[in-house]
């Protein structure tokens, strides 16, 4: 029998600086030559320790996230890559990037295309607005440069982010901002509502009455637009938040969303390989300093229960568009999704929020707009 396929990710934990709305673990620096190397040797030391956890499955998908994970450079990636591909059973067909806009020169991108062959650009907002008020450090310019140098370095599976909802924008804005993306020809677009965090700057000026958010029908009336509008363009929205060109779906997140194995390294990565979930510490230095002592930095090790993996699918999987299917959740975990869930499901088809269409059970359209209101109730 083949080896199960799996995804691998990397956590990359710096930023030039924190952006006051992000809660994603990373620390607000660029990292010298020194530390680059120190990250790298643990992060080889942590995949040397879970080898015998990690040595049986395929991967498929490698994932560098972040943080800023074009502040490391190409060097990292190609010493990353040739130790997995060593070590593990490691030929991955998606090999994903994320960056953000500044310092993105066409060498610099044509030196990562020799590593990645897909590319996600943390674009945000398309107007200087927006990019001021989501206190992003660079601006639409160099947003537009770094689009038209990715793909003269020939990163054709293009990923631009595109965050809607932020305090001060309104349905025209973002109608100007989704058509001039469309215009920048990406492959893919995700676009994510602004939310606010606890913990973060906007969280404080939002309690101190600082900053308003947007109404709520402000808010609804965007998320109405953004599918129509793309889907105009010809893209085909397959989660919640992404969208893309025909078969350019994002392989690696679909591991997420359909609950299969994957491997994080680096500080704040999770793991889900078998039962078993292994989430790091979101600290750089007790990470580096871990496994420079030979442990493995782990913060939360759980085993889940075959319910718990159920239900957990069963959430992941309503993200997609297309939904999930009831007859191969049964076939994973053994439970029938129908009895399992009863009448709380009967409500929310009742209330026009989940439909079955064929042999699968999905969102409506409702239930995209609503799926929290989902979740909660499935959870
Ligand atoms: S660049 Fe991205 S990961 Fe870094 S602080 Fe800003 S939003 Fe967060």
């Amino acid at each position: 029998m083949g080896r199960i396929e799996a995804a691998l990710y990397l956590h990359v934990p710096f930023c030039r600086k924190k952006c006051p709305y992000c809660d994603f673990y990373s620390e607000p620096q660029v990292p010298s030559p020194t530390l680059v190397r120190r990250y790298l040797e643990a992060v080889k030391k942590e995949l040397l320790l879970r080898l015998r956890e990690a040595a049986p499955y395929r991967y498929v998908t490698f994932y560098a996230g972040g943080g800023t994970p074009s502040l490391l450079p190409p060097a990292f990636y190609e010493e990353l890559l040739s130790f997995l591909k060593e070590k593990l059973d490691f030929a991955p067909q998606e090999r994903t990037l994320e960056a953000n806009p500044e310092g993105l020169t066409y060498e610099l991108l044509a030196a990562y295309r020799r590593v990645f062959n897909r590319l996600s650009l943390g674009i945000q907002s398309l107007s200087a607005q927006g990019l001021r008020t989501l206190g992003r450090s660079h601006n639409v310019r160099q947003a537009k440069e770094a689009v038209l140098n990715a793909q003269k370095a020939g990163f054709q599976n293009l990923s631009l982010d595109l965050i809607f909802g932020w305090p001060g924008q309104r349905p025209e804005d973002l109608a100007k901002e989704l058509a001039e993306l469309v215009a920048l020809g990406p492959a893919h677009v995700s676009c994510y509502e602004f939310t606010v965090e606890p913990g973060t700057p906007f969280y404080t000026w939002v309690t101190s009455g600082r900053i308003r958010l947007l109404p709520e029908e402000e808010i609804v009336s965007m998320y109405e637009m953004i599918p129509a509008y793309l889907a105009r363009q010809g893209f085909e929205r397959y989660e919640i938040s992404n969208y893309a060109r025909p078969g350019l779906y994002c392989q690696h997140n679909l591991f997420y969303w359909e609950a299969k194995p994957y491997l994080g390294l680096g500080p704040a990565a999770a793991s889900y390989l078998g039962e078993k979930r292994v989430k790091n510490v979101a600290h750089l230095k007790t990470y580096l300093e871990s496994l420079e002592a030979g442990a493995l930095p782990v913060q939360e090790e759980e085993r889940l229960s075959r319910e718990a993996r159920f239900r957990e699918a069963v959430i992941l999987g309503l993200r997609l568009v297309q939904g999930l299917d009831p007859a191969s959740l049964k076939e994973r975990f053994g439970y029938d999704l129908f009895s399992y869930y009863g009448e709380t499901l009967e409500r929310l088809m009742t209330n026009g929020l989940v439909e079955q269409v064929g042999s699968r059970l999905r969102l409506t359209k409702r239930g995209l707009l609503l799926a929290n209101v989902v979740f909660r109730a499935l959870v």
